[in-house]
């Protein structure tokens, strides 16, 4: 229609086909047709060609056609060679300009036909009946294409061809563009099309649509959201007005400032705070602005030994928040210097020292008598941006202090109670006196009494029949005394005075007049009177629980995972070398198992290149170890058997083996406490005992002791026993190594080892705690040892030994085993002992420059009140106790002649004793 001149399509014929003709249309307006009407005519082939059509990206394109055609039934005389229809084709081409084209080239779309009635054209009356068909075709593989229309007979007008592809028109889906899009090449394909975020908003998901063949947008998927700071309007992202935010793209649209906040320029993101007010990080954007909390209030302190509870008021003002916690608690400082300290890591604070939402903390294992500050911080989520500190705190000094937890009433008499208690659990230095206050209860404190003693017990006498006092006892370190402990109750007795049996009743009466040195002789009697009783009388033990060997167990491992812990090697920290055992180095150095508290350790472990000897060996003394429970017992904590080097754990013991810290501290400790650390291994043997192992290598060497001065028996294991131990000698009848000095004769000679052989050695123990280290028999040598031993001879009492001590030593050395006390009456004595210091007091043994310098057996006899005996030694032939101490000793050398003729005495009394035995009815 467009065209003003003519078109000049191509016409095969040239002549007598198609033809061009300008005709007016219906509303006598000039247009280009081209029409044939060779009906009467067989065997038509007409082709029109348009001209080159450039395909524009199109990849399906549409032909619609406008045309009349006459109807062959109105035309007479053309049955045969008229016809209805004409042929569509196109041919795909890059030449704009292809001068011939085959038929062959082309191909068929379709025959159209007309579909109105086209009975007459009559376009002189301007009626014309016009049919529009239209038809579609892909068109992908070149430039552009040329249509063509195959006439075939037919009475033919074209009047308009159009040619057109279709596009999903360009729209905003969910906030996304998506663009002007051309259709795909077949009828039922889909364009998947991405579309991009409209300005000022983000993809909330990757925003598609797909583009149908009919041109409509179909499926849309995913979408934007408009940015922080902006909502939709209309499809678009607009700012959000001042007074307003959006914080987040996903938030729905802008929101009025929260309270105490502001905005003050468009599209805000966040409200500023009002100024005193603040924002936690944590705190979102929609949270008002809030101010810190005030200090807590009414923090007050309950002391309660050397546990603190703190329990305060909620500050005053919150600020606005419900997180107000108390965050960080706690500094601390011994009340002698003014250092202030952070309280060790070894506090407790139940429920926690930082965090807390309760106003209530306690605060448990805090040194005793010491000087702590707790400072109570109330914090909320905006005191750090708020800058705020001391402002929020609260503190409150405490000193705390220790008591005893409870005191035991062991005997009671008429005019006396023996009352013992035990160590406070965590003294803050060694304990170096306790303090016992006490007063009848009637008297309330109006009157009271102090008693002061280095042990854990006392015996309370000159009491008043029948009446009840009130105990309280406390301890005293470098730092001063603790607090007393509660009060406790004891009522004396209305009998007479029950403690003594019969027997020695009459002992007492016969001795009494002996002077001092026969009341101890008393004690000594009354002990072995009361253990031979005893042995007789004493109930059989009912035994709880009683030692595996693990070498019955056929795999070592088994034995080792009964009876030890495995643990995660990465839970011990080995901080340094203390010292060196039969497998390799001995550590010190922390453990923190989960849920526990760290604790120190000892860590002992097996040297590469072991032997499977070795290591069954090694393990063996842990599966032994981990056996015993007691506190006198070296406690082992596990075993680390899974990775290399194998590990055995135990309790750290400060102060080292025995027999080193003795030497170490020569002369430093007073009897009772030299008491104390015997009665501690005589505990842990009668546990062994009890639980049948001996230990056959009881020495102070294998004695550790940690810092409380509490003593532990160490060193278990089997073979390695006597093989590992330097001491160890062979002797001429047995084959194993044997600790010569420390071993009783019977497990010398002939292997004997049982409990009783124990109690020798312990005898020697005694021998090296009382004389800080010596070594017993001092440089004899083993084969003089056994041959002493055998004749008879036995160490004498060391410098300042107590004579019941040297007592019990002698005792422990019985050649006869059976005749040894047991360890359960070692350790009765050695409680009565503590319980009566008294007892501890008298020393015989004196240097002899000091005392007896060059007495005769005579004058010594005397100055002891014992002149009565002297017939008796002069008749076996002792004058002099330089001719005692050769004769009946054999010890010439003269510096061991001074140390031993100290003990001299000693010697005769326990003659004394053996025949003051037979005199005493058992
Ligand atoms: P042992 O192999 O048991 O004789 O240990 C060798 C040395 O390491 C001992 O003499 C102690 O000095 C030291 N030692 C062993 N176990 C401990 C422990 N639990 N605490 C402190 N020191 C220890």
């Amino acid at each position: 229609r467009t065209v003003p001149g003519e078109l000049k399509w191509a016409a095969s014929p040239s002549e007598g086909g198609w033809e061009e003709v300008s005709i007016m249309d219906e509303k006598n307006i000039p247009i280009r047709t081209y029409q044939v009407c060779n009906v009467l005519e067989p065997n038509q082939n007409n082709w029109l060609r348009t001209d080159w059509i450039p395909r524009s990206g199109a990849q399906r394109v549409y032909v619609e056609v406008k045309f009349t055609l006459r109807d062959c039934n109105s035309l007479p005389g053309v049955t045969g060679t008229c016809k209805e229809t004409f042929n569509l084709y196109y041919h795909e081409s890059n030449e704009d300009r292809e001068s011939y084209i085959k038929e062959s080239s082309f191909i068929k779309v379709d025959t159209v036909a007309a579909d109105e009635s086209f009975t007459q054209v009559d376009v002189g009356d301007r009626i014309m009946k016009l049919n529009t068909e239209v038809r579609d075709v892909k068109v992908t593989t070149r430039k552009g294409f040329y249509l063509a229309f195959q006439d075939v007979g037919a009475c033919i007008a074209l009047v308009s061809v159009r040619v057109f592809y279709k596009t999903c028109p360009l729209t905003i889906r969910n906030l996304a563009t998506f663009p002007d899009t051309i259709t795909g090449a077949d009828t039922s394909s889909l364009v998947e099309v991405r579309g991009s975020c409209v300005n000022q908003s983000e993809e909330r998901e990757e925003p598609k649509m797909y583009c149908g063949a009919d041109g409509e947008w179909l499926v849309p998927i995913g979408g934007c959201f408009c940015s922080p700071g902006y909502e939709e309007k209309g499809g678009a992202c607009k700012a959000c007005s001042a007074g307003f935010y959006k914080a987040k793209s996903s938030d729905a649209g802008c929101f009025k400032c929260p309270p105490h906040s502001h905005s003050v320029r468009d599209g805000a993101t966040v409200c500023d705070c009002h100024s005193g007010f603040f924002r936690a990080d944590s705190d979102p954007p929609s949270m008002a602005c809030t101010q810190p909390p005030s200090a807590p209030q009414q923090l007050i302190s309950v002391v309660n030994e050397t546990s603190v509870v703190l329990e305060w008021a909620p500050p005053r003002r919150l600020g606005g928040r419900s997180d107000t916690n108390y965050p960080r608690m706690g500094s601390g400082s011994i009340s002698s210097s003014q250092l202030c300290l952070p309280c060790g890591s070894d506090v407790l604070f139940s429920p926690g020292q930082t965090g807390l939402k309760t106003s209530r903390v306690v605060v448990s294992e805090l040194r005793a008598h010491t000087h702590y500050t707790f400072i109570v911080h109330a914090r909320n989520g905006v005191s750090q941006a708020s800058g705020a500190g001391a402002a929020q705190s609260v503190s409150v000094s405490v000193t705390t202090n220790q008591a005893v937890s409870s005191i035991l009433a062991i005997d009671v008499t008429r005019h006396s109670l023996s009352l013992s208690w035990q160590q406070p659990d965590r003294p803050n230095g060694v304990i170096l006196e306790y303090e016992v206050k006490f007063y009848e209860k009637d008297q309330k404190e109006r009157s009271y009494r102090i008693m002061r003693t280095f042990s854990r017990s006392v015996d309370v006498t000159g009491l008043n029949p029948l009446t009840v006092y009130v105990f309280h006892v406390r301890a005293r370190t470098a730092a001063g005394y603790g607090e007393f402990s509660a009060p406790f109750e004891f009522s004396t007795n209305s009998d007479p005075f029950p403690l003594i049996g019969e027997g020695v009743n009459s002992a007492f009466l016969l001795l009494s007049v002996s002077g001092v040195g026969i009341l101890l002789l008393i004690s000594a009697a009354v002990f072995i009177i009361s253990r031979r009783y005893t042995h007789i009388n004493a109930p059989t033990q009912t035994r709880v629980k009683i030692y595996v060997d693990p070498f019955t167990y056929e795999d070592p491992d088994q034995a080792i995972h009964e009876f030890a812990k495995e643990i995660d090697v990465s839970s011990i920290h080995i901080e340094k070398v203390i010292g060196m055992g039969e497998f390799g180095e001995v550590c010190s150095g922390r453990l923190r198992v989960q849920g526990k508290r760290e604790i120190y350790v000892a860590i002992k472990s097996l040297k590469a290149g072991y032997s499977d000897k070795q290591r069954r060996d090694f393990l063996s003394e842990a599966s032994i170890m981990g056996q015993f429970d007691h506190p006198n017992i070296i406690r082992l904590e596990g075993v680390v058997t899974r990775c290399k080097p194998l590990m055995i754990i135990t309790e750290y013991m400060e102060n080292g083996s025995l027999d080193a810290f003795l030497r170490k501290h020569d002369g430093q400790f007073t009897v009772i406490q030299l008491v104390g650390m015997l009665r501690g291994i005589a505990s842990g043997m009668k546990y062994l005992s009890d639980m049948s192992y001996v230990h056959r290598d009881l020495a102070a060497r294998n004695i550790l002791v940690n810092s409380n001065l509490v003593c532990k028996v160490s060193d278990f294991g089997l073979s390695r026993v006597l093989e590992d131990d330097p001491e160890a000698a062979y002797t001429t009848r047995v084959r194993r190594k044997i600790p010569i000095r420390w071993t009783a004769p019977e497990a010398i000679t002939y292997r004997k080892f049982t409990t009783a052989s124990d109690v020798w050695s312990y005898g020697i123990v005694m021998w090296e705690v009382v004389s800080y280290g010596e070594r017993p028999y001092w440089d004899m040598n083993n084969q003089d040892v056994i041959k002493a031993i055998e004749e008879g001879y036995r160490l004498p009492a060391p410098m300042d030994c107590p004579v019941v001590l040297h007592q019990l030593m002698l005792d422990c050395w019985e050649r006869e085993r059976a005749e040894r006390p047991t360890f359960s009456q070692i350790l009765n004595m050695l409680d009565k002992l503590i319980r009566n210091p008294g007892t501890l007091q008298v020393c015989v043994s004196v240097l002899p420059e000091v005392c007896v310098p060059e007495w005769s057996v005579c004058e010594w006899l005397q100055s002891i009140g014992l002149e009565r005996y002297r017939d008796t030694l002069a008749a076996a032939g002792y004058t002099s106790l330089d001719s005692l101490l050769m004769d009946r000793l054999g010890i010439i050398t003269p510096s061991h002649q001074n140390i031993l003729i100290a003990s001299v005495q000693q010697e005769v009394l326990s003659q004394m004793q053996h025949m003051q035995h037979s005199m005493v009815p058992v």
